[in-house]
């Protein structure tokens, strides 16, 4: 790595879901241009704005490099020993007083993008050994996973839309076209759907929004926000009425078919249409051709997510490709097989549990180890032994992404002590006492962990630093946190925790006695991972013992990181392919179409439709290609051209309120009220308004120059923290009852 020299790198782009293969070119040590791939096996070339903006990101000058610590109210820059010593002498001694929940924990979105994340996040909480724990699935995904915990027994079983194959795609709340896919890893989303219709296939979006998803769609229906369960039961009541439900692959592994069958009975599309907004006739047809699709699949996504009954509707989805027959099939919902799963896996399992413990305040079921973290401002303020008085976060910026944000950073002011593992200075971090600046992502080895296990290909790749990091790896960061709440001490070695994590993975094949390695010498294995940095060792060890490693076998040819490293521009591992039974992790080995948990939503989802519909604007969150939650609002390319902060609205609704194009308008929720300015948008349904979440920056203290100048309001002073989807504790993003009025004055 001679900063000296011109080279070429490929690498893949950490910054959202799609994965894409990144190629730059580097002069005297700088970033000169980036493009996509062309031989990246998975993107073949393809790139968005903002992978084109990840040299800008590494240069950024608002990038912290060195520690931060907090010295009478300003942040000042320290060196690493000392700002570990300072946790040690501040944070551990609430920890003595108060006991270990007495440390709160928040993790964002980032940890999903790096190694360090991967492997390093949970010695740090296990370490710290606090209950306290919340993160960013609680805003997004959460009850996808529990639906999936139930169904299928493991909550990280997750089927994709098989989008290369399928012939009938019907979308909900999803808009890849911004997005660029999620819990669907897919780079050129737009190009695989664009070759679905080539192919002759059928795309339908239904979306309260007309997107540019759904106008590149054959159909696109409006729906009411927060009703895609019913829609979704209604459609599985009609494959039943109809005599449609066909298992197919799956036929003989499915439980409670009859149950559901007696559950849904209740909802006829003529009974759950008009609450919808959509036609009966419609559900009615899109139910029959699912059915009749030979490749078809329904994939819904944040907006079905983020709502009242998101785990009913994650559940219903699925319980739909798995009635029409589309589940674990080419063209339908597939269970992708990644590179780093342990290989040998059979069906069955313990099966999936929540509410193992539940929060202080609300009383709320943990679920996947974590509270929901609309809950998080109540275990601050609320007095009495368990109450957070400490907190760390880990990449994240919870002051803007989660729910009621006003009272959350009053909540952050007030905390004894703050410390941050985050690479700016932002609405969040600037509560901080100490910010510790993880290197740039371009100075850190990458390997998607987490988006493998979500791909609509099984695809391996691995990117090399492109540059020396100018301080420690994220590894050691977390590793030096996890080993100061372990009281190893400040100075404790990073390298130690490596080699134990290392060390433990490989003792724990050893002494399977289903694993390769069962029976082989520790240190034997060990010396042929060599003397790797923690995570790629790691890394090395989960791949060679995956279901295509080389097992730690000279002879075989299967893979490694080594491997990996010899074809840069990755290693594809082939179409999806059927994973039933061994997927199952249920205790009977089978599809579980029913738990009595969901029953009883389908309680309440009955209840919810004989009450009256709720009057008024629901406001709906909105994204945008240029921008992933907040924190690519510091980039110049990113945020260029005009106001993206706007709230969109129909013209039947500003005329109502006389409201005007350009005008400002103030929004109100029952936790909050903020200005925006208005964009009259027949786009919008009647009665749904939109307004983008990440923004509402320029707060004192934080160090974010050019997201100041565009700083947008926060939507989430409006965002309830009470309602949440009760089986994942989900914050309900989409659906806020708003008022809206002209500002005085515009
Ligand atoms: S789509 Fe995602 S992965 Fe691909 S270039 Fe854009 S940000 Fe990077």
């Amino acid at each position: 790595m001679n900063p000296g020299t011109n080279r070429t790198v490929v690498r893949t782009c950490p910054l959202c879901e799609a994965t894409c293969g990144l190629e730059l070119q580097i002069s005297d040590g700088k970033v000169v241009k980036v493009r996509g791939d062309a031989k990246d096996v998975f993107s073949g070339g393809y790139i968005c704005p903002k992978g084109t903006a990840i040299a800008a990101i590494h240069e950024d000058p608002d990038r912290l490099r060195r520690p931060l610590i907090k010295r009478n109210g300003h942040h000042v820059e320290v060196e690493w020993d000392e700002a570990f010593a300072e946790i040690e002498q501040r944070l551990l001694p609430i920890l003595e007083e108060h006991g270990r929940n007495s440390v709160g924990a928040y993790l964002g979105n980032p940890n999903v993008h790096n190694m360090a994340g991967a492997f390093y996040v949970r010695p740090v909480l296990k370490a710290l050994g606090t209950r306290n724990i919340f993160s960013a699935s609680s805003v997004d995904q959460m009850p996808k996973h529990v639906s999936s915990g139930l169904l299928f027994g493991s909550p990280g079983a997750i089927p994709v839309p098989d989008l290369d194959r399928t012939d009938f795609l019907l979308m909900l709340g999803a808009n890849p076209l911004e997005s660029n896919g999620s819990l669907c890893t897919a780079p050129d989303f737009p190009g695989r759907l664009k070759a679905i219709r080539q192919r002759g296939g059928r795309i339908i979006v239904i979306d309260p929004r007309r997107t540019r998803t759904a106008r590149l769609a054959d159909e696109h229906f409006f729906v009411r926000p927060g009703t895609d369960a019913m829609l979704l039961v209604a459609m599985i009541h009609v494959l039943f009425e109809e005599n449609l439900v066909n298992l197919g692959a799956v036929a003989d592994h499915v439980n409670g078919l009859e149950e559901v069958r007696v559950a849904v009975q209740p909802f006829s599309p003529e009974r759950v249409a008009e609450r919808c907004g959509v036609a009966s006739a419609t559900l009615r047809r899109l139910a029959r051709e699912l059915a009749e699709a030979e490749r078809g699949v329904v994939y819904g996504r944040i907006g079905i997510h983020t709502v009242g009954f998101g785990t009913l509707a994650s559940w219903a989805t699925d319980v739909l490709n798995i009635l029409a027959g589309k589940l674990d099939r080419p063209g339908g919902a597939m269970f992708p097989l990644a590179a780093g799963t342990r290989a040998g896996k059979t069906a069955g399992g313990r099966g999936f549990k929540t509410g193992r413990w539940r929060s202080r305040v609300r009383d709320l079921p943990e679920v996947m180890g974590e509270f929901p973290v609309a809950t998080l401002a109540d275990e601050m303020e609320e007095p009495g032994e368990g109450q957070v008085r400490a907190f760390i976060t880990i990449g994240g910026n919870p002051a803007l992404s989660t729910p009621d944000s006003e009272r959350l950073e009053a909540a952050l002011e007030k905390l004894e002590f703050m410390v941050s593992v985050d690479i700016y200075c932002n609405e969040t971090t600037r509560h901080a006492d100490v910010i510790l600046p993880p290197p740039s992502l371009l100075e850190r080895g990458h390997y998607d962990t987490s988006f493998a296990n979500l791909a609509v290909r099984n695809v391996s790749n691995y990117s090399p630093p492109v540059f020396a990091a100018e301080g420690p790896s994220e590894s050691d960061i977390l590793a030096r946190l996890a080993l100061v709440l372990g009281r190893q001490g400040a100075k404790a070695d990073p390298a130690n925790l490596d080699r134990l994590l290392v060390r433990g993975l490989v003792e724990g094949h050893v002494a399977n006695p289903a694993s390769p390695l069962h029976g082989r010498e520790v240190d034997d294995v060990l010396a042929q991972v060599g003397d790797r940095p923690g995570p790629e060792a790691l890394l090395d060890v989960m791949l060679r013992m995956g279901p295509y490693g080389d097992g730690f076998d000279d002879t075989e040819q299967g893979l490694s990181l080594q491997r990996l490293e010899a074809n840069p521009h990755g290693i594809d591992l082939g179409a999806l392919e059927p994973q039933i039974p061994n997927v199952l992790s249920t205790p009977s080995a089978r599809i579980e179409l029913v738990a009595d948990s969901l029953i009883t939503e389908l309680d309440r989802l009955d209840r919810v439709l004989e009450e009256a519909e709720p009057e008024g604007l629901l406001l709906i969150g909105r994204r945008h290609l240029r921008s992933n939650n907040s924190w690519m609002h510091n980039i110049k390319p990113l945020v260029a051209g005009r106001n993206r902060c706007t709230l969109q609205m129909h013209p039947d609704d500003a005329a109502k309120r006389r409201v005007e194009a350009g005008g400002v308008v103030e929004i109100s929720s029952r936790v909050g009220r903020i200005q925006a300015p208005v964009e009259i948008n027949a786009d919008l349904m009647p009665g749904v308004v939109s307004l983008p979440h990440g923004w509402g920056h320029g707060q004192a203290g934080s160090r974010l120059g050019v997201a100041a100048a565009h700083e947008g309001v926060n939507s989430n002073r409006l965002t309830d923290g009470l309602p949440l989807d009760p089986l994942s504790g989900n914050a309900v993003l989409n659906g806020i009852p708003v008022e809206v009025v002209a500002s005085p004055g515009s």
